[in-house]
């Protein structure tokens, strides 16, 4: 659910704002109706009563309810576990106000499913069935009042079956809103379920084929999000650049599928280290990066020279001498942009390889 915070956010306003609207449109309504009703000879009060219980009394009772419903809407906290039922009960009342003063017309009654369906928004079912209770007893209160209120029309013969064609039509779109719920998420769970197949096929798109790292691509956008991040969260993070030394060597003297395996040693062993928030990359032939994010730069340092001892080690049966690899590492600071970022743990790379290489060393 939290990933719908804003969207919910914004359609509580809506339907809020929607609650606003109905009540002056039902204003307009009752106003009309007032002078057909006088035309037909329909009104069996006296004028001022009319006006008094089917203008004014039902508009300040809507007006209350959606003054009362935003003010608790604006009030309570966005992370209350049923803010969301707050803008449908409102609409719930609203209902409840237009049954119980209009029974004249049993039609009223039908109002009730206007925040029936509207649950069918946050596709939640329990919120349905609550909003099915609290419109039932709503539904009850409707029909109490038009048992037993002073301005009941002389015959009243269809009320038993006019209020069980009311429950039932409560009910039945109950389960309506239930089977549009269940439609609404498996459409979801499909459009989500598709993300997730996109997200996939981007990472392979973007991943190195031999090694599974992330390409050159990534780690431009990579390093740029994060300089963009870091712009305004202050948070630092830093990159190291790896370049094997001697490669060419290595190449010529035992071939290209030994130069492979070399390869893939060192990115095994870069994604065997367990640095959680590491970003690998092989952005070139033998040229890996680390972005590391939440780490000091003393303990990449630390991790570079882990790294570079444990390669060392490693034997490839065609010699007993070491293949060994370079490394630059750059902090990111404020004004550092990725491009200037990248050139300066480059720039750290180059200065181990000209001084004897086999070493880390941090830009300054
Ligand atoms: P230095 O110590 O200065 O880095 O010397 P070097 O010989 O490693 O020089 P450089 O980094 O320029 O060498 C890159 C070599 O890596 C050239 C190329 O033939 C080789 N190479 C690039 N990609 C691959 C690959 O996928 N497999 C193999 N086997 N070799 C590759
Ligand atoms: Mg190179
Ligand atoms: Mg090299």
């Amino acid at each position: 659910m939290q990933e719908y915070g804003e969207t919910f956010d914004k359609w509580r306003k809506i339907i809020a704002r929607t609650n606003l609207y109905f009540v002056v449109f039902n204003f307009a309504v009752e106003f009309f109706m007032y002078f057909i009703l006088l035309k037909s000879n329909l009104i069996f009060q006296a004028i001022p009563v009319y006006i008094v219980a089917f203008l004014i009394l039902p508009s300040t009772a809507n007006v209350l309810v959606v003054l009362i419903g935003n003010f608790i809407l604006k009030h309570v906290s966005t992370d209350f576990k049923f803010i969301n039922y707050i803008p449908v009960i409102q609409m719930a009342f609203l209902a409840l106000i237009v049954a119980s003063t209009h029974f004249v017309f049993p039609i009223t009654l039908c109002f009730f499913f206007f925040p029936m369906f509207i649950t069918v928004l946050f596709g939640d079912k329990r919120m349905t069935r609550t909003i099915e209770i609290i419109c039932g007893m709503f539904l009850i209160l409707a029909l109490l009042s038009r048992k037993f209120s002073p301005f009941k029309m002389e015959i009243d013969d269809n009320f038993v079956p006019e209020a069980i064609i009311a429950f039932a039509i409560l009910i039945a779109s109950g389960i309506i809103c239930s089977v549009l719920i269940q439609y609404q998420n498996e459409k979801s769970d499909i459009i989500y379920k598709g993300y997730l197949q996109q997200l996939d096929l981007q990472d392979q798109v973007s991943k190195d084929q031999k090694t599974g790292l992330y390409g050159h691509g990534m780690l431009m956008k990579t390093l740029y999000k994060m300089v963009k991040s870091s712009e305004t969260t202050n948070q630092g993070f830093t990159l190291a650049i790896i370049d094997i030394d001697d490669f060419k060597k290595v190449n010529d003297t035992h071939g290209h599928l030994t130069g492979d395996k070399v390869i893939l040693t060192l990115s095994a062993l870069m994604q065997q280290s367990n640095c959680e928030r590491c970003f690998l990359s092989r952005f070139g032939g033998e040229e890996f990066a680390i972005i590391f994010s939440g780490i000091e730069i003393n303990d990449v340092f630390g991790y570079m020279e882990a790294l570079r001892t444990e390669f060392q080690k490693r034997t490839f049966g065609f010699n007993n001498e070491a293949i060994t690899i370079s490394a630059g590492i750059a902090s990111w600071k404020p004004g550092v942009d990725s491009n200037k970022l990248f050139n300066n743990a480059d720039t750290a790379m180059y200065a181990a390889k000209t001084s004897g290489k086999n070493k880390t060393v941090i830009f300054e």
